[in-house]
C-alpha cells in the first residue's frame, strides 16, 4: 500500500527531538499531577505517556486503573495544558480514551504482533481524527509493523508515528529488548515521511541505559523520545527498574547532543549514512554473536578437557563446513567466502579450547605437585 499523504501532528511536532515522557503507568491522581507538573516545568515535552491498562506478561501483577484513570489525565490537561497519550490494545480502550479528551493513542508491542487486534481497533478509529503512535511488534518482524502502520492509515488516520521500542531477545541480553536498529531504519526507508520515534526506556530495562540509547537514537536521527518518568522509580507499580527520576529526566535532556540531521535541504534522507546506520547495528549484533559463540567453544574446551577428548575433532569440523556452506548458498553467498569465514571462527575456537586445556593441565600439575 501506497503511504503517501502522511500529515504533520502539531504545530511543535517539528521541533526536533519531540520529546515525549510520563510515567509507564497512571497509579494515582497525585502522581500524574506530580509528573504533569514537573514535565511542564521542564518546557521541552510535548506530550505527556501514561499507561491505563497494562499489558502484563504475568497474571496478578498491576494492570492498570483502567477508565477511572482517565479522569486523572482530564486533571493533567486541565490544570497544566499538557497533552496526553495513552496505550489501547481494544475498540473499548479507544472508545473510552475518545470519550475522555486523549490527545493521541499508542498501539503496544503486544497489540501490533496480532494483526486481528490491530485490524478491530483501525475499524474503531474510522472516521476519527487523532494522531496514533503504533510501536514496533516483539519479534523484529518488520512486515508486520509495516502492516499495522498500513491498516491505521488505510482507515484514514493521517497523523501517524511509529515507535521503536525493540524486539524480544531470545536469550539475556544487555539490554532488555534488542534494538537492531537497521530496521526502524528500513521501516523509514519503505514508508517516506513516517516519524520514527524511539523509546529508549523499553529497549533498555534499567535506567542507567537510557542516557546511551537516546543518544544512539538522536545519532541516527529518529524524530523524538519516549521515556518513562516516574516521581520514585523505586516503588512504581511497573518497569521500575527502567523509569527515571525527575532528576535524572533533567539531566537526560540537558546532556543530550543533537547532531546534524542527515535529511537534506530537499527533504530527503541521506542514503548512504542510512545505509552506514544499518551495516553498524548488524556489525555490533555480528560481534555480539561472535562472542557467545565464542563463549561455548570455552566451555566446550572444559567438557573435552574433562572428558579426555581431543580439541580437534576432524568428523565435526567437516560437518559444520557442510551444512553452513549449504545455507550459505541459499542465501546467496559466496560457498569460498563462507568457508574462508568459518575457518577462522574454527581457528579462534581451537586457540580457545586448547588455551583451556592448558590451563587446566598446569592446575592439575600444580594440584598433583602439592600432594
Ligand atoms: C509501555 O509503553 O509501558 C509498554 C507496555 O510498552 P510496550 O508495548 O513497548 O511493551
Ligand atoms: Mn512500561
Amino acid at each position: 500500500m501506497e503511504i503517501s499523504s502522511l500529515q504533520s501532528w502539531f504545530p511543535d511536532f517539528g521541533n526536533y527531538p519531540f520529546i515525549i515522557a510520563g510515567p509507564c503507568s497512571a497509579e494515582s491522581e497525585e502522581q500524574v499531577l506530580e509528573v504533569a507538573s514537573y514535565l511542564k516545568s521542564k518546557g521541552k515535552v510535548s506530550l505527556m505517556r501514561a499507561g491505563i491498562w497494562k499489558p502484563r506478561t504475568r497474571p496478578g501483577t498491576f494492570n492498570g486503573h483502567g477508565i477511572r484513570a482517565l479522569k486523572w489525565l482530564e486533571s493533567v490537561k486541565e490544570e497544566y495544558g499538557l497533552r496526553v497519550a495513552v496505550e489501547v490494545a481494544s475498540p473499548k480502550h479507544l472508545e473510552a480514551c475518545l470519550k475522555h479528551g486523549v490527545d493521541v493513542v499508542w498501539l503496544g508491542a503486544r497489540t501490533v504482533s496480532n494483526p486481528f487486534s490491530v485490524e478491530e481497533i483501525s475499524e474503531a478509529l474510522r472516521g476519527v481524527d487523532i494522531p496514533v503512535m503504533i510501536k514496533n511488534p516483539l519479534s523484529p518482524d518488520i512486515d508486520l509493523w509495516q502492516g499495522a502502520v498500513e491498516r491505521v492509515y488505510a482507515v484514514g488516520i493521517r497523523r501517524i508515528a511509529a515507535v521503536h521500542r525493540g524486539f524480544s531477545p531470545f536469550e539475556r541480553t544487555l539490554y532488555r529488548n534488542m534494538p537492531k536498529w537497521e530496521i526502524p531504519i528500513e521501516l523509514r526507508q519503505r514508508i517516506n515521511n513516517l516519524p520514527v520515534i524511539c523509546d529508549p526506556s523499553h529497549i533498555s530495562g534499567r535506567s542507567d541505559f537510557v542516557h546511551e540509547i537516546s543518544q544512539k537514537a538522536l545519532d541516527l536521527t529518529m524524530s523524538g523520545l519516549m521515556i518513562e518518568v516516574h516521581p520514585d522509580p523505586a516503588k512504581a507499580l511497573s518497569d521500575s527498574a527502567q523509569q527515571l527520576n525527575f532528576r535524572q529526566f533533567g539531566d537526560l535532556l540537558e546532556s543530550l547532543v543533537i547532531r546534524k540531521s542527515t535529511i537534506d535541504d530537499s527533504g530527503i534522507r541521506n542514503q548512504l549514512s542510512e545505509l552506514r546506520n544499518q551495516i553498524d547495528s548488524i556489525d555490533y549484533q555480528l560481534i555480539e554473536l561472535l562472542a557467545n559463540r565464542m563463549r561455548i567453544s570455552g566451555k566446550m574446551g572444559e567438557y573435552k578437557f574433562r572428558n579426555n577428548l581431543s580439541v580437534l575433532q576432524m568428523e565435526r569440523w567437516l560437518e559444520i563446513l557442510r551444512t553452513r556452506t549449504e545455507q550459505g548458498t541459499l542465501l546467496n553467498l559466496e560457498a569460498s567466502f563462507i568457508e574462508r569465514v568459518l575457518t577462522l571462527l574454527h581457528q579462534e575456537s581451537i586457540r580457545i579450547q586448547t588455551g583451556i586445556s592448558n590451563n587446566m593441565n598446569d592446575a592439575n600439575d600444580h594440584w598433583s605437585e602439592e600432594q
